[in-house]
């Protein structure tokens, strides 16, 4: 039997530094894939220049580096890749699949309106379909993918490690999504299917706020050909309110004073056992075998 060799990636946003939260999807995925023997990728997640801080990319380099985490390959930064997004886009605007858009988020609106669907929060907004026939006379602005229509509508069912049995409903619940912005910005899902599948990703392991991205992720793969990976979503870390730890809740970067104790608090937090180790090195492969005993990984 020949098994396809592990591929599996961090791929955190510059947008700050690392924190308690952003190092459990770092560890856990640096963990998967060591107990699998596979390799381990970093990719930054620059498309969003807005978003990203001067300088979070080399300071995340730099706490994994202190961390113990290190790369199997030289990591990629998505804003050097667009050629590759914009030829995906391509592809798929010459078969039909995605399409211009020349809405304005008010147009969205007033569309959602006359059909009875006022008042929807912005996040649940399906895009009524306005431009899926042509731009009637308006420029372009976005570019979004088909995703079913009500006589034969879209439904995903996926597995999580985890989660197990996961199932959307992408035309009534998400309807055609954005792939680039308006604005120009490649959307994170195209950029992250394009380049999960150029770099041969096959296990994808990230935290549970992206679990509800899955199925737009795994309907793109398949209108790109691409494969499917592996899916485990990792439980989020809460702060003492409850909140979901995250940079726009204030949660301070990781201090790295005390490498080990970061470690097993990111660990206690995968529900793992405590692993007692004098040292980074030993930690992670203590970390690593108790991985592979909690996901009945055969090493
Ligand atoms: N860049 C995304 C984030 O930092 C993660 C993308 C992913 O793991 O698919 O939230």
């Amino acid at each position: 039997v020949t098994v396809k060799p592990y591929i599996g990636r961090f791929a955190p946003s510059p947008t700050g530094a690392l924190h308690a939260g952003s190092l459990v999807a770092a560890l856990a995925s640096w963990l998967d894939a060591r107990a699998h023997g596979g390799r381990w990728l970093l990719r930054i997640e620059d498309t969003d220049t807005p978003r990203c801080v001067c300088g979070a990319d080399r300071e995340i380099l730099r706490q994994l580096d202190v961390l113990g985490l290190h790369p199997d390959e030289p990591p990629l930064w998505q804003s050097q890749r667009e050629a590759f997004y914009q030829q995906a886009l391509d592809g798929l605007v010459q078969r039909g699949l995605a399409y211009a858009c020349g809405c304005t988020r008010r147009d969205i609106d007033a569309a959602l309106q006359a059909q009875g669907h006022a008042h929807q929060r912005h996040e649940e907004r399906v895009y009524p379909g306005t431009c899926r026939d042509g731009l009637h006379g308006k420029p372009a602005r976005a570019w979004r993918l088909r995703c079913g229509t009500e006589a034969a509508p879209v439904r995903i069912a996926w597995h999580d490690r985890r989660l197990g049995a996961q199932a959307q409903d992408l035309t009534h619940q998400v309807g055609d999504f954005v792939l680039r912005r308006a604005d120009g910005i490649w959307a994170y899902q195209l950029a992250v299917v394009v380049d999960d599948a150029l770099q041969g990703v096959t296990h994808v392991v990230r935290g549970e706020d992206l679990a509800d991205n899955t199925p737009r992720q795994i309907w793109l793969q398949r209108q790109l050909g691409a494969p499917q990976p592996a899916y485990l979503h990792l439980p989020l870390v809460r702060d003492a309110r409850g909140e979901k730890l995250s940079k726009q809740h204030g949660a301070p970067p990781l201090a790295l004073d005390d490498p080990l104790a970061a470690l097993q608090a990111a660990a206690q937090a995968l529900e793992l056992p405590r692993v007692e180790a004098g040292e980074v090195v030993s930690w992670l492969s203590g970390a690593t075998a108790a991985w592979a005993r909690r996901w009945a990984i055969e090493t």
